[in-house]
């Protein structure tokens, strides 16, 4: 027997989009129920990005999920690009008129999120198995799940597909239906995460002949940081005194010595890729977040990202369900596509401006140096890497 439910918007992912939509929407009286293929433990527990664009943060103040943050998250001002043996600061706030980014780990904006939906009773399924969605092109969209041995099927208005780059909503539709534009890069990111102070009060960018890296944190005692390594790598190849070693040798000198090192609490290699899925809509489904989209983390925009997309569905859902207009979902892929694209831009420029390319020759690395050395120079080039640091607006 199928257990039968009904919603407003089923949100499939309890990802930060999925948790923050299923938010914002509760909180203007729509119904959300969030089906999740992972443990509460296991979500709870996944490590990720940590630079939170400003338009980010406001728009968890305006979910109510800020009071923490507020009390516990850095502020930067600036960050540092290091190459050639020397640091540069860029001044994101003076460049900008004022913006800043704020360090608060994807793990805390998920913790916050998950104790606010479940403070308010939102309904989130954990260990959702074989979830599946149907009839999205017609106007009674259903989604289907396990839990269990038991089966399960939620009728809604609208399924959110906040499921992640290797969730299920995306590879449900029609294969003529999107367009995907890929690029896969040719190396990856070992991170280490350490409960150690942070090198500096500040991210540090490191373009250097034996790889990229780059200084992080995610709080005061906790630091980040990423080596480039190959794209098969695997972090058990990598005791943390051979990563420690290797992160000094590719760090300027007063960077190297001041480095405090500690054992690793999780060790990881990410793959580089670029991705967009087109539209982002179809019928009644809409995507958001690494659904649609992925970009290299270079320019810390992918958590950033997710929220962006989730700014323009709620604002399209919620004028649906007050006002009864359709206008902002019709546009909702247009509108969420032309900040993607932009930020997938800086991202792929962050990525090659930083990286050795395995077939990059000493005419390509004497072009990043020069390139880096506008940049650290010009005003006009620091700007313009500033303001998309920073976030560029959502309209
Ligand atoms: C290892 C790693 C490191 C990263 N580091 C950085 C970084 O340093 N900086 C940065 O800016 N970005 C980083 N990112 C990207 C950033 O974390 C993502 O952009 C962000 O998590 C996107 O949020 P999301 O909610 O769209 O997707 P996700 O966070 O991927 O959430 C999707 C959710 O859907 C669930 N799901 C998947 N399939 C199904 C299914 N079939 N049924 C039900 N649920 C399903 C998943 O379990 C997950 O909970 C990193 C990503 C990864 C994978």
């Amino acid at each position: 027997m199928t257990d039968m439910t009904r919603t407003q918007v089923g949100v499939v992912g309890a990802g930060p989009s999925g948790l923050l939509l299923s938010q914002l929407l509760h909180l203007q009286g729509i119904e959300t129920v969030v089906l999740e293929r992972r443990s509460r433990d296991y979500v709870l527990g996944r490590i990720r990005a940590g630079v939170l664009e400003q338009g980010m943060v406001e728009m968890l103040k305006r979910a109510q999920v800020a009071d923490r943050l507020s009390r516990e998250a850095l502020i930067h001002e600036g960050i540092e690009l290091a190459f050639a043996g020397r640091r540069h600061r860029i001044d994101l706030k003076g460049l900008t008129g004022g913006s800043v980014v704020t360090v608060y780990g994807q793990t805390e904006v998920t913790r916050d999120l998950v104790a606010a939906r479940e403070a308010l009773g939102g309904q989130l399924v954990y260990e959702a198995n074989d979830v599946a969605a149907h009839d999205f092109d017609s106007d009674k969209p259903r989604l289907t799940y396990r839990v269990d041995s038991g089966e399960h099927e939620l009728r809604c208005d609208f399924i959110a597909g906040c499921d992640g780059f290797h969730g299920v909503t995306r590879q449900s539709l029609p294969r003529d239906a999107l367009r995907a534009y890929e690029r896969v890069y040719p190396f990856g990111w070992l991170g280490l995460l350490s409960e150690t102070p942070p090198v500096s009060d500040e991210l540090i960018y490191n373009n250097h002949e034996r790889g990229f890296a780059l200084c992080s944190m995610r709080s005061r005692h906790r630091s980040r940081y990423y080596i480039q390594c190959a794209a098969d790598e695997k972090a058990e190849a990598w005791p943390d005194a051979r990563f420690w070693d290797e992160l000094r040798a590719r760090l300027p000198a007063d960077a190297a010595e001041a480095l405090a090192t500690g054992p690793s609490i999780e060790k990881s290699v990410a793959p580089l890729r670029s991705f967009v899925a087109e539209p982002m809509r179809f019928g009644r489904l809409f995507l958001a977040g690494d659904a649609a989209h992925i970009v290299p983390p270079t320019g810390a925009k992918g958590l950033n990202l997710a929220a962006s997309d989730i700014h323009f569905l709620s604002r399209a859902l919620i004028a649906f369900y007050e006002e009864g207009r359709d206008d902002l979902l019709d546009s909702y892929s247009e509108a969420a596509l032309r900040r993607v694209w932009k930020a997938e831009r800086f991202s792929w420029w962050m990525t090659s401006l930083l990286h050795r390319f395995p077939d990059s020759s000493p005419f390509d690395a004497r072009l990043q140096l020069a390139e880096l050395d506008y940049v650290v120079s010009s005003r006009a080039a620091a700007t313009a890497l500033a303001e998309n640091y920073v976030g560029l607006p959502y309209e």
